[in-house]
């Protein structure tokens, strides 16, 4: 009998199912050690205006190396992270982390500087994230309104009204709030009206294929002209050719990011292509 529920057992994981919940496992199992383990660091993706060329902030992205899997991407470790509940210590890591780099920027001249951090549901749900946003501005001197946050649009989609509070709270202290990836979630319009955000992010696959999907260009040029009716900045994620760059332009998006400028880079990468920008 034992054997049979065994074998029962065994049949109703597939190999793939196995492997895969014997990869979870391990990478739950490394999480936990990869913050003091000094694995994790922060790349920073150059914004540039289309105003005046000039770089106006990063988006600070989160990397994992670990020794023995090598290179984990976040689409893989964030969901982890999330689960597991490291992300309110991670996620409170990369807050500081992109603050003092910023701040240090700043001081050495690149004063107009901003720079972008992901946020996860969870931390906006299950921490005082404002409380903390202060406390890392006043550890690290930098202004708020050169700190924004990226929220997806599942933030508001448990507890709407909780999410407007925090949104508040954060918009009182002077920090700024991004939508990532809009457009492919489950956003009410008529919230963009109660949330305090500034820019929404044009998610990268309605850029992708702008050349060429006359519906993707309908939709970036929708969302741009509803941003603008509502006084609210664009910033289009993901652009990688000059046709792409040309038709943003044309339909006045603000700024721009994307590997036509330059991939995630470390922080002396990033001061390198700032010299070469400049020049
Ligand atoms: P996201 O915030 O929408 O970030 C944009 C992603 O697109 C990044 O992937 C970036 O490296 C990539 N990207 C930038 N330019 C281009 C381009 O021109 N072409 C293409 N194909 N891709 C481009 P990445 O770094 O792998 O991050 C994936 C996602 O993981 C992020 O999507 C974000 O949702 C999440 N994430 C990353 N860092 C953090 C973090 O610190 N905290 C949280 N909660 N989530 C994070
Ligand atoms: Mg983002
Ligand atoms: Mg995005
Ligand atoms: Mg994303």
């Amino acid at each position: 009998r034992a054997k049979q529920d065994g074998r029962s057992i065994y049949r109703f994981f597939t190999p793939e199912m196995q492997a895969r919940s014997g990869r979870h496992m391990e990478l739950v199992n490394a999480l936990r050690y990869a913050l003091d383990r000094e694995q994790l660091h922060v790349v920073y993706q150059p914004q540039i205006s289309l105003n005046s060329g000039r770089v106006i902030g990063t988006e600070a992205l989160l990397r994992w190396t670990h020794p023995e899997l090598g290179t984990v991407s976040p689409a893989e470790f964030i969901p982890v992270a999330e689960e597991t509940g490291l992300i309110l210590s991670i996620g409170e890591w990369v807050l500081r982390t992109a603050a003092i780099q910023t701040q240090a920027w700043h001081e050495h001249g690149w004063t107009d500087l901003s720079v972008a951090v992901n946020l996860s549901a969870i931390q906006f749900r299950h921490t005082d994230l404002p409380g903390t946003v202060s406390q890392i501005l006043r550890e690290s001197h930098l202004d708020a309104p050169f700190l924004e946050l990226e929220l997806t649009e599942g933030v508001a989609m448990i507890d709407p009204l909780g999410a407007i509070a925090v949104m508040n709270d954060l918009h009182d202290r002077g920090v700024r709030m991004s939508i990532d990836d809009f457009g492919t979630g489950y956003s009410s319009l008529s919230y963009l009206k109660k949330f305090k955000v500034s820019k929404l992010k044009i998610d990268q696959s309605f850029v992708r294929d702008i050349h060429s999907d006359p519906e993707d260009k309908a939709i970036v040029s929708a969302v741009i002209s509803m941003a603008k009716s509502l006084g609210l900045q664009t910033i289009a994620e993901g652009v990688e050719t000059a046709e792409q760059l040309l038709f943003l332009r044309e339909q006045f998006c603000d700024e721009v990011q994307g590997y036509h400028f330059a991939r995630p880079l470390t922080a002396s990468q990033f001061e390198q292509f700032m010299n070469d920008w400049q020049t």
